[in-house]
């Protein structure tokens, strides 16, 4: 979610993937839930559908609680005091999202992870933080307590931050290439993606409706709970002395008015609540920005029509969220730019949705700058045959790992002591990328881009990693690290995102 200091790195699973056991029918568990924070609502309860008990936890068929939560009054519910209401929300929150989004995207979706259901830690350590980690199949939340309101802030009793976190997960079950990618842009459209889970999901809930609808008579560009992301963490952070100031009392905000830039020419990385930096979370605004644009939109357009503002609201959320789940079935597969994501997302409504919204996305995009005025207007039209067939060749091929191509760069003299390092790069069979040098050069930059941020880890040959080597000394993840076989220098991607 934000990187500052992770202190405790998680033991991976310790036990192997056993073969389905026959399982006792799930039932619905009713769980505290809260589908913002305790800063922002009053903890009530939901209804988590076919839970059973796992081996370690609560469990659905696609995530697990990694803690035996004792229910009272055969409920998982617990008071404001009660430590278990932490672990209780952050399970009902994950699995909340995880069926919700299953709801809409038309595939089977297979976890990026060895394992069959993703585990909720709710107790990683003390931090302003969570993150999702690939090799371990976890998502993994913190706690830290606010210096002036003097709260215990758990990052997974936020509904905001659980959505974001999970959407990491379910985004890397779908185009786990997206991890690998060494550019700004898909790491930032993954980022993305965490908080357009969080704003679709807070909407689903009738109470954050009513609450938005309160707050602006539904008019969403006036400010709310929706477009503000992780409300008690990011105000835990601005209460910290030292911490980088997020500009309100969120720790970011959807309504916001960033145009895209080229990343590479940014000269910062984490940039500022005004400012564009070339880093994941920073340029992230800008997607989610025109993501948020479009509910607005649609809003205003069913608003306009006479529709009540709640409705409206809900309709509109529930529009959206489906065509997000067709732009990611449809998205580009490998290294890709905001721009091809955004072409993408507009033959995606072309196919799925006969073109109902193109134009709006097209109008949206190219205002923030994503899509060119003058767009070829070819390039929005799709032979949907060719695409499902590069589609069907790489989802799912595998019941272990995910699969898809890379083609190997030599990085130049130009890049120090990690010259002369194989570095694997994700491409997709519909790109003439590598035909050029582009391919060279353009990953040459990224990693040097990375070396200068100090995300890339140099190993000597032999030197074993230990668990808190994938942290930098700043605290957060690394993006690379060395790695040598055979006398050959290689950089490894690591799979975690905050
Ligand atoms: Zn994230």
């Amino acid at each position: 979610m934000l990187l500052s200091n992770v202190i405790n790195a998680p033991a991976p699973r310790a036990a192997a993937p056993k073969p389905p056991a026959p399982q006792a029918p799930g039932k619905d568990e009713v769980f505290s839930y809260n589908p913002q924070d305790r800063l922002v609502m009053t903890t009530e309860t939901k209804v988590i559908p076919n839970v059973r008990p796992g081996d370690m936890g609560p469990a659905t068929d696609h995530v697990m609680l990694r803690e035996q939560l004792e229910k009272v009054n055969d409920q998982y519910v617990y008071g404001n005091d009660d430590p278990r209401q932490n672990s209780a929300l952050a399970f009902a929150s994950a699995a909340n999202t995880i069926n919700s989004f299953l709801e809409v995207f038309p595939e089977k979706v297979k976890w990026a992870f060895k394992y069959d259901k993703l585990l909720v830690r709710p107790n990683c350590g003390e931090d302003f933080n969570a993150n999702y980690k690939r090799e371990s199949g976890t998502v993994n939340f913190y706690m830290k307590e606010d210096p002036v309101r003097h709260a215990h802030v758990h990052s997974g009793a936020s509904g905001d931050i659980v959505s974001h976190e999970v959407g990491h997960a379910l985004l890397d079950a779908i185009r786990p290439e997206y991890m690998n990618a060494w550019g700004p842009e898909p790491g930032a459209f993954h980022e993305a993606f965490g908080d357009m889970m969080s704003i679709h999901m807070a909407l689903r809930d009738d109470r954050v409706v009513q609450e938005l609808v309160k707050q602006t008579g539904g008019d969403l560009s006036k400010p709310n709970l929706v477009s503000h992301m992780a409300e008690e963490l990011g105000t835990g952070v601005n209460n910290s002395p030292g911490e980088r100031k997020t500009g309100g009392p969120y720790l970011r905000d959807a309504n916001n008015s960033f145009k895209w830039e080229d990343p590479s020419k940014l000269p910062d990385e984490k940039g500022t609540p005004d400012k564009l930096g070339w880093g994941k979370h920073s340029f992230s605004r800008v997607w989610t920005g025109a993501h948020f644009d479009l509910l607005k939109a649609m809003v205003s357009e069913r608003r306009e029509a006479g529709m009540d503002p709640s409705q409206a609201v809900k309709e509109s959320n529930q529009e959206l969220f489906k065509m997000l789940a067709h732009m990611i079935l449809e998205s580009p597969h490998g290294k890709f730019s905001y721009r091809d994501m955004a072409v993408a997302f507009i033959q995606s409504d072309k196919m799925h949705n006969e073109g109902k919204r193109a134009e709006l996305i097209q109008k949206v995009f190219t205002e923030r700058n994503i899509l060119p005025a003058d767009l070829p207007t070819e390039l929005l039209e799709r032979d949907e045959a060719s695409r499902r067939a590069v589609a069907n060749a790489r989802l799912f091929q595998s019941d272990q790992t995910p699969s898809f191509e890379t083609v190997p760069v030599v990085l130049g003299p130009s890049l120090g002591q990690f010259s002369g390092a194989v570095v694997d790069v994700p491409t997709g069979l519909d790109e003439g990328l590598f035909k050029s040098d582009h391919l060279q050069s353009s990953t040459e930059a990224d990693i040097a881009r990375l070396v200068k941020a100090g995300k890339i880890r140099y190993n000597d040959p032999h030197y074993k990693m230990k668990d808190a080597d994938v942290y930098n000394p700043k605290g957060e993840p690394y993006e690379g690290v060395v790695t040598w076989q055979d006398g050959q220098m290689k950089i490894e991607r690591l799979h975690i995102s905050c």
